[in-house]
């Protein structure tokens, strides 16, 4: 078994940006029911853990589709779950958005005064409409 290595900070910096990361900032405790709403519900579980080797397209093209994908994704990062596909991101994705969540996530809960890299993401959501929610 190899070790996950560290996130480099390049892909810290493009994580921060990565659309799927701002929704589940977004829809982070909109639903607290999304496991019972989850697409994957009526799909068998193996899909969504592949083999390291394997790809893991299948898992993540069905989550693309799902309405709880931000909900799904903001669960998996603030449990730091590293195996598997949540909210149509691999592990090796979630490595590096989960630096950039972990920075975030106290802002989350408190007024918007903290930044991913310099940039108010709420105000970022607001202009993408995704802040409305
Ligand atoms: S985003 Fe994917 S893993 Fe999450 S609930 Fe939806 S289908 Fe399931």
């Amino acid at each position: 078994m190899t070790r996950a290595r560290m996130p480099r900070p390049h892909e810290v910096a493009a994580a921060r940006k990565d659309p799927r990361l701002l929704r589940a900032l977004s829809e982070r405790d909109l639903d607290p029911a999304w496991r019972t709403r989850g697409l994957c519900q009526s799909v068998d579980p193996e899909t969504f853990f592949p083999a390291p080797s394997e790809p893991a397209d299948a898992a993540v093209a069905l989550c693309r589709t799902c309405d709880v994908q931000g909900s799904c994704l903001a669960w998996a990062l603030d449990v730091g779950d590293c195996h598997g596909v949540w909210g149509a991101t691999t592990p090796r994705e979630r490595r590096a958005m989960l630096v950039a969540w972990r920075a975030e996530a106290p802002a989350v809960e408190a007024p918007a005064t903290e930044t991913l890299a310099g940039v108010n993401v709420f105000r970022v959501l607001e202009q993408v409409g995704a802040g409305s929610r």
